[in-house]
């Protein structure tokens, strides 16, 4: 029996419509398996600068940090763009990562069959596709220095810095070929090295980490020739490993080609505390309606289980009933189509507990 905290930060928007939708269903397969889980409610992003003046308050990310894992909602809105860069509420997303280490983002892509016709490639393209992209998500040019923008004789120079060590290029290959090991045993490692040093010695490093995982198959690609194949044959990956910036732009690519924002998940991993977000934002445009897809959040409390709890059955459990109520036809607006039911997101989420006992 485990016995788990969960820090819950709902963030805005839509955040704190979707957030009760997943937690209704991780306190009943917990229920179901025998677990105590126990829920932090901390305030986090737009809410947090409205309530304490900080997009990441010290109590948020103490409950963060001690807590057994992290499930957020999502951040951000019109109400706050005008503040300075510092000052805003997705800084306590780059805060929360930092804090916590993160350093290994996983985001599956898998294609809900019931949804192919939502997607804009066609249907004999998508069918089946079943990817892992794992992003390193703490490195790279988003923090490499120098960087900054300077003044020169005539004009202004901008500067950014793609900067991979090798404890860094190892501890995320690890984490892809650990994936693997449990899907389909194929990795993809996705570089530059054709023209960057730094891809070159991804290239090595993730070559002399495979030497521990024979039983896995792996291959590199260039991120050119990766974009083009996601769209032409999306069927022939399996876990694609790749930087902070190529795994940022490939990540929503492979997101969208199972068709709704609203449906995907993702995990946040480092060394102790996880950190688990539907891969959308705040959606302020559609915010207040009970009209948001609570699908993507829910399956983050299910990634939540399998990679912070090692909870696979209850994991399985939350994702069956997902299958279950698309498979009846149930839908929220994103994803609707001719024949389907519409339904809001308190409802489609009661739909979704009704169905999480098989
Ligand atoms: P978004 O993901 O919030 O919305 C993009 C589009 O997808 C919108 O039309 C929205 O209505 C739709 N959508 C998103 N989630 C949905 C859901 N669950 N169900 C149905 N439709 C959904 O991206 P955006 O509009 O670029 O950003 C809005 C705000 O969110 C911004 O402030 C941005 O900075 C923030 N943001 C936060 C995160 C995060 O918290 N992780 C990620 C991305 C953007």
């Amino acid at each position: 029996m485990a016995n788990k905290t969960i820090a819950v930060l709902a963030g805005d928007g839509v955040g704190p419509e979707i957030m009760p939708v997943a937690v209704a269903a991780l306190e009943a397969v917990a229920r179901h398996g025998g677990h105590a889980l126990t829920f932090r409610p901390a305030v986090v992003g737009g809410r947090a600068i409205d309530e304490t003046g900080r997009p990441l308050p010290d109590e948020t990310l103490r409950a963060a940090r001690t807590s057994d894992a992290v499930l957020l909602g999502a951040v951000g809105g019109p109400k706050w763009e005008g503040l300075a860069y510092e000052q805003r509420p997705e800084r306590a997303l780059l805060g929360l990562r930092e804090q916590l280490g993160l350093f290994a983002n996983l985001r599956p892509a898998k294609l809900h069959s019931e949804l192919a016709g939502a997607s804009t490639l066609k249907q004999e393209v998508i069918e089946n596709i079943d990817i892992l992209v794992v992003r390193e998500l703490t490195g790279g040019i988003y923090f490499g220095t120098p960087r900054g923008v300077e003044a020169t004789p005539t004009g202004r120079r901008g500067i950014n810095t793609e900067v991979y060590t090798t404890e860094e290029i190892t501890r995320i290959a690890r984490v892809a070929f650990d994936a693997a090991r449990a899907r389909r045993r194929r990795v993809t490692s996705v570089d530059k090295a054709n023209v960057l040093e730094s891809s070159e010695l991804w290239r090595q490093v993730v070559t002399e980490t495979h030497a521990a995982y024979r039983d896995v198959e792996l291959r590199h690609m260039y991120v050119d020739n990766c974009a083009m194949q996601l769209i032409r044959n999306p069927r022939q990956f399996d876990v694609l490993l790749t930087t902070n910036l190529f795994g940022d732009i490939l990540s929503d690519a492979a997101a969208m080609l199972t068709g709704s924002i609203g449906m995907l998940p993702s995990a946040s991993l480092g060394a102790s505390t996880g950190m688990f977000e539907p891969i959308h934002g705040s959606a302020p445009d559609i915010a207040g309606q009970d009209c948001a897809n609570p699908v993507g959040m829910v399956a983050s409390g299910a990634m939540l289980l399998r990679h912070a709890f090692g909870l696979e059955d209850e994991a399985a459990r939350i994702e069956r009933a997902i299958q279950r109520v698309l498979a009846l036809g149930y839908r929220t607006r994103d994803i609707a189509s001719p024949g389907t039911r519409v339904v809001g997101t308190r409802e489609l989420g009661d739909r979704l507990l009704e169905h999480l006992d098989g």
